[in-house]
């Protein structure tokens, strides 16, 4: 009863001229197969009953007359005027054929477009539910007192009560068919979009490789999930890389860090994942690595930094990195594992650069 609660707290948009495309196509479809409907009950009346009856005739011409204006009618308008035919309708149906063939059943649609409404408030769904429900109902109970001026034949009976059931089912399917269709458009949307947010949030802009808090993510998702498995983490900065800056322009900075991620995710493989940790340096995550086995992966990396040849406009240069590693060892945090990383990270710096420390 949780979701009854919920439908009776829903907050109501002030109606714009932005009605949803489906609700309108709904009502469009339902004109459509009603005037058909309407079509088919004056030929069937009239062969049957050997008596025109023009009442269908001017129920398919208002019809045809919305669905022609549909588009440039206010769509609140639109689905007053569509609930207004039903509903006369069925109290025509009533009064000249009786409640044996259902013509009440076209209340249904009704009921359902109504709730598909955002723009009405819950209190007014279910008061013009509540009046539909009482409108069927004195339909109902005047049938069993009044007999209906016309009376069909068995043959024509049953071809009414086959038409009014399949108008019923079809406009019920097609209105099922529209709704289903938006909303499943519309969460899928907007689990795209969330996705590319979440995406977004967790990319460096600039080398496009993973942040620092997407980095965190993975290694306590590993740690969650493998709590046993071993994994190293390794810190790598660029050496010297103000003077790149300094000497060839900030842009070859940009340039020179874009080249290294590149590189880095090349060399990756399944042995790492890597992450831009900030400014000129770089996180790499070593899942099932010991502390041995990342220092071989990591002076691999370390190497193919050396002999990579850096082109920016005239300019050839290289670079170098130096990188600390940590292993995990049960007890400390990730926080402390990755400040052992970066305390081995200096004691590389001030011996010397261009090394792997472990
Ligand atoms: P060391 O070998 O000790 O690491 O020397 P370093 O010059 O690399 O270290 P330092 O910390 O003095 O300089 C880092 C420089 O990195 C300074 C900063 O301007 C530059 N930097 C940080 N982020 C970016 C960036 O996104 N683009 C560019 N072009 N430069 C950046
Ligand atoms: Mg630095
Ligand atoms: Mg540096």
């Amino acid at each position: 009863m949780k979701f009854l609660l919920e439908f009776l707290r829903q907050k109501t948009p002030k109606p714009g001229a932005d009605m949803p495309a489906y609700f309108r196509k709904a009502l469009a479809v339902n004109e459509k197969v009603l005037a058909v409907y309407f079509l088919c009950c004056f030929a069937l009346v009239g062969f049957s009953a050997r008596r025109w009856e023009w009442a269908p005739v001017a129920f398919f011409a208002v019809t045809v007359l919305c669905l022609l204006n549909g588009k440039s009618m206010n769509v609140r308008f639109s689905a007053a005027s569509y609930a207004l035919i039903n509903v006369l309708w069925c109290v025509w149906f009533n009064v000249y054929l009786g409640w044996t063939y259902s013509g009440h059943l076209l209340l249904l649609p009704v009921v359902m477009l109504i709730f598909f409404n955002i723009y009405d408030p819950p209190w007014f769904k279910i008061l013009a539910c509540v009046a539909l429900f009482c409108l069927r109902m004195a339909l109902f109970y005047r049938s069993l007192y009044i007999v209906p001026l016309y009376h069909l034949g068995q043959g024509a009976g049953i071809l009414l009560q086959t038409i009014n059931s399949v108008t019923l089912f079809a406009m019920l399917a097609l209105d099922a068919i529209l709704f289903s269709s938006s909303i499943q458009d519309t969460e899928r949307k907007l689990r795209l979009d969330n996705q590319e947010l979440h995406k977004e949030a967790d990319t460096d802009p600039l080398t496009q490789l993973p942040n620092r808090r997407a980095m965190i993510d993975t290694i306590e998702r590993f740690q969650k999930t493998s709590p046993s498995e071993p994994f190293s983490v390794a810190i790598a900065d660029i050496d010297f890389f103000k003077k790149v800056n300094d000497t060839y322009g900030h842009n070859c900075g940009d340039y020179t860090l874009k080249t290294l991620s590149d590189l880095f995710l090349r060399a990756a493989g399944t042995n790492y994942s890597v992450c831009r940790w900030g400014g000129e340096e770089f996180c790499f995550f070593l899942p099932g690595k010991n502390i041995d086995e990342a220092w071989n992966v990591m002076f691999d990396v370390c190497n193919a930094v050396r002999k990579m040849r850096l082109h920016f406009e005239e300019h050839e240069f290289s670079i170098t990195i130096t990188v600390g590693i940590e292993e995990n060892d049960y007890r400390s945090s990730m926080e402390e594992i990755l400040n052992q990383a970066d305390k081995k990270l200096y004691l590389g710096k001030i011996s010397g650069r261009d090394r792997v420390v472990m």
